[in-house]
């Protein structure tokens, strides 16, 4: 017997109907290319993604055709995402620090009809317009008195293009399965593989988002996603926050640690979430500059390892708490959230920071395993790492066009290329991605460790390890720093400095000072580029 309820497909614009209804005087803050702030609100948001949607099927776009965007977050971004999904069309952000040569193969890949691309980005799409056939139409997000010269033989501006149609539209309703977004992943060992969202996926995935133990999202808070939303489905945040009914604060192009305090200060944000890197910089900022965040109660950092120094600096300095987050592109991209559960309730001191610094535990939908390399479970004790496993509603079955099917196993297993421990509560942390441990005389060493030490150290502004080749031990750590400005770096310092904290087999053998350490398109250390220009380094 089938349960008797009704069939209410989990649909992305259902979203925006439910803010635009029931959240709709509740604000959308943007920073807008052009410069000055930009202030609307869900009822708003929700009249325009309409007005989007019937235009797009004006232009003859329907279910399963994909529609790229490269743009920072603002408001136009948001509603194009319900304008596309609205019609049944695929969302197909696009990182715009990519080499446009990759972009362009990725747009081939999608087969792109249309894109929405930011004024920023316009030198970009006119190289690679010429090479991606199937691109009909431009349309820049700008209105008609900004629109500028440009060799694009089909582009238009994008206030003016929207009013061509009304607002009285009725959102396609397609199975709660369909397509709905496309991410690629960077494409740093191989070629780019496409992550496909499903409607139904990305509601599920922002209703777990949202919840207390994990974003912790309600109509009190204003949330500011840094993130990017072609950062891995932006962390699902332009679903969790309207779902939520929470005030958005997008920062459009500012994304230095300026501009984020400014955002952050004045508009008074409660919840923000962003890579390491990001946070890195903002605190310089406010080290240098001074400042204080009143307003902000939790910072959400992931897609990187969050170092212990940045959990406990926003905790001591400025009474905001740090949520460390791992994910991924093909997760939707949440995977686990380091919320304290009431089992950590008497740790203090460092040995809560030692739980903040985990990467957390999955919230409901999300199932993890570690194994050996023979695909045997590994105890939950807090030490015994293996290969990270997880399935889930949200989590890819396959990648576009079937690429890498050897990382989804038996029973839906995705293979995240990670490795990593569980604890007994269920707490998990990853000792590295599988391409980055350190392999010492048959013993593993975490990068990611070594680097969240290093940049405890005060005049230590980013740090990075890899394993340079030994004749004796394989491989062994060699410790990259950026110094702080101002700061006259001494090697042995750092070293005396992380002496004793880890083992003293872990010890980098070196320290390199360099200027600036080569950051993936999304804002990580990028290792293969750095091992590539230590190739020549040997070991003192
Ligand atoms: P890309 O591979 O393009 O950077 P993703 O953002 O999907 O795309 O990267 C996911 C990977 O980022 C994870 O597999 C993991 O290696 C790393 N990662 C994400 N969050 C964390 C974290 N909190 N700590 C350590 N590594 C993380």
């Amino acid at each position: 017997m089938l349960g008797l309820m009704q069939e209410w497909p989990l649909l992305c614009h259902k979203v925006i109907d439910h803010a635009g209804l029931y959240h709709g005087e509740r604000e959308v803050v943007s920073r807008s290319v052009e410069g000055p702030i930009h202030r609307t609100n869900y009822r708003m948001l929700r009249q325009r993604s309409l007005q989007f949607s019937k235009r797009l099927e004006i232009e003859g776009v329907g279910i399963g055709d994909r529609i790229a965007t490269m743009a920072w977050n603002t408001w136009r971004h948001v509603e194009a995402w319900y304008g596309i999904t609205g019609v049944g069309a695929i969302y197909h952000t696009l990182n715009p620090r990519l080499f446009p040569q990759q972009i362009a193969w990725i747009m081939n890949d999608a087969e792109d009809r249309m894109l929405f691309v930011d004024l920023t980005f316009l030198p970009i799409v006119e190289a690679i317009a010429p090479l991606v056939p199937s691109l009909e139409k431009v349309v820049i997000l700008c209105d008609g008195s900004a629109m500028p010269e440009t060799t694009l033989a089909n582009a238009v501006a994008y206030e003016a293009w929207l009013a061509e149609a009304d607002s009285d539209y009725r959102w396609k309703e397609v199975d709660e399965r369909t397509a709905a977004g496309m991410c690629y992943t960077s494409g740093t060992t191989g070629e780019p593989k496409g992550v496909v969202y499903s409607h139904r996926s990305n509601v599920l995935h922002s209703m777990v988002a949202l919840q207390p133990d994990m974003m912790g999202l309600s109509s009190r808070d204003s949330i500011m996603p840094v993130v990017p939303l072609f950062h891995a489905n932006g962390w699902s945040l332009a679903f969790a926050a309207p779902m939520a009914g929470a005030r958005m604060v997008l920062p459009g192009p500012g994304m230095d640690g300026k501009s984020i305090y400014e955002m952050l200060k004045n508009e008074r944000v409660t919840v923000t979430a962003a890579v390491p890197t990001i946070w890195l910089m903002l605190l310089q900022h406010l080290e240098k500059d001074g400042g204080d965040l009143p307003d902000l109660k939790r910072v959400v950092i992931g897609g990187a390892a969050a170092p212990r120094s940045i959990i406990a600096a926003f905790k001591d300095r400025y009474n905001v708490d740090v949520l460390h987050a791992w994910g991924m592109t093909e997760m939707s991209p949440l995977g686990t959230i380091c919320s304290l559960k009431p089992e950590y309730d008497a740790l203090e001191g460092e040995a809560r920071l030692d739980v903040l610094s985990k990467q957390g535990h999955p919230p409901f939908t999300v199932e993890m395993t570690v194994t050996d390399d023979a695909g045997n479970a590994q105890p939950w004790d807090g030490k015994t790492f293996g290969r990270l496993k997880v399935r889930g509603p949200a989590v890819s079955s396959s990648y576009y066009k079937g690429r890498g099917a050897e990382q989804f196993h038996n029973g839906n297993w995705f293979d995240t290329g990670d490795v990593a421990h569980m604890d007994e509560h269920g707490y998990m942390q990853i000792t590295d991605r599988s391409k980055d441990v350190i392999k010492s005389g048959g013993e593993w060493i975490s990068s990611i460790e070594l680097e969240n030490l290093a940049v405890g150290h005060p005049h230590v502004a980013e740090a990075a390890v890899i394993g340079v080749s030994h004749p004796k031990w394989d491989e062994r750590p060699l410790l990259i720093v950026v110094p702080k400005s101002e700061c006259e770096p001494c090697r042995d310092d750092i070293l005396d400095f992380m002496k004793g904290k880890i083992a003293n087999w872990w010890m980098p053998d070196d320290v390199v000072f360099v200027d600036e350490i080569p950051h993936t398109s999304t804002g990580k250390i990028l290792k293969t580029e750095l091992r590539q220009r230590m190739k020549d380094y040997t070991l003192p």
